[in-house]
């Protein structure tokens, strides 16, 4: 096991260059530890001196067995049912920008945040909408259920194709399949491409948001939501933060290398909004205790780890940061320019 403390390397000499802003000097290595399942593995990231991004040095090669058929995004979904399913139906219309009381009321008691990003754009229901790295597609099945009719997930990570039905398909494929699609003419370019928690996990993230912008028509709108080290819990908890995620998150943006990598694609950043909730508090305290946080297929707190007092503790904490803007998680909106 290799030695996990933080050392101070930025006169130290190697061919290092950032992948959001080409600058070759280092503020600092960090030796961090997986953190979903607790594998005994460490992985070294560098901080840029100059974007403040943190970025893995070297992919591993066997990527697949960090993510495997427990990861939190490849698990089906169970359809609810009966009233659930009416306040469900309810919640998902408000959250996508409907109007609905009913709804308002209850994404209170059951928030959707992945949702919820989507509501300031007011999308009409007939928008072509793609989810890139959607896993098995539960926020497409959201949409879906709150009316939307034109929607397509692309993830390379899914087992096979999946079709949702009433048109709605999953392809396991990497977006650059469905970009070429769209040059071919075979596709209608999309008014909205999402990212929810997944370009941090693509290896050319330029490459993927460039690809975006490819997809969209021109004033389309492209949503980023990833998790930042311009937060008060990268900065609190540092290796042990549960966002760092090593080695499945390449990149932890900060709030200026997004803006710096959305604007070299092409993108106009339109709005940065903060959407952390209690899992930077739970499950960073978990990962210093050496805590796995994948427990049965998902994230949750450890049974035992936390009173209830505690965790509500991280609600108010959390809804504080956010208005603080130093959330550990962002909603990046972009534009590509008419
Ligand atoms: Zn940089």
């Amino acid at each position: 096991m290799r030695d996990l403390s933080v050392r101070d390397e930025s006169s130290y000499v190697i061919n290092w260059r950032c992948r959001v802003c080409d600058n070759r000097q280092f503020a600092q290595t960090y030796w961090a530890r997986e953190q979903l399942f607790g594998f005994d593995e460490v992985f070294e990231y560098k901080l840029c001196s100059s974007c403040g991004c943190l970025q893995i040095v070297v992919i591993p090669d066997d990527l697949d067995r960090y993510y495997g058929s427990d990861y939190y995004s490849m698990r089906s979904q169970p359809k609810p049912g009966g009233l659930k399913e009416v306040f469900i139906r309810a919640r998902n219309r408000y959250l996508s920008g409907q109007f609905d009381v009913l709804g308002a009321l209850f994404a209170r008691l059951r928030p959707f945040r992945a949702l919820a990003s989507l509501r300031p754009l007011r999308l009409s229901r007939g928008v072509r909408i793609l989810d890139v790295g959607c896993g098995r597609g539960e926020l497409l099945q959201a949409l879906q259920s709150a009316g939307f009719t034109r929607l397509s997930g692309v993830d390379p990570f899914v087992a096979d194709d999946l079709d949702l039905g009433g048109g709605v398909k999953i392809r396991r494929a990497q977006l650059s399949d469905v970009i070429s699609l769209i040059v071919n003419g075979d596709r209608e370019p999309f008014d909205v491409v999402m990212f929810h928690h997944s370009l941090e996990h693509i290896d050319d993230a330029a490459g993927a948001l460039r690809a975006a912008y490819t997809a969209l028509r021109p004033d389309g709108d492209c949503i980023v939501r990833i998790p930042t080290v311009s937060s008060y819990a990268w900065r609190h908890y540092g290796i042990n933060w549960c966002g760092f995620s090593p080695p499945c998150h390449f990149m932890l943006h900060s709030r200026d290398s997004i803006v710096l990598l959305a604007e070299r694609c092409g993108f106009k950043v339109t709005n940065i909004t903060d959407d952390a909730d209690t899992f930077q508090f739970w499950g960073s305290e978990q990962c210093q205790r050496r805590i796995p946080l994948m427990r049965q297929g998902i994230l949750t707190p450890m049974p035992g780890q936390f009173t209830a007092s505690e965790l509500r503790g991280f609600e108010r904490r959390a809804a504080e940061l956010n208005r603080q803007h130093d959330g550990d998680q962002i909603i990046v909106y972009l534009k590509r320019p008419a």
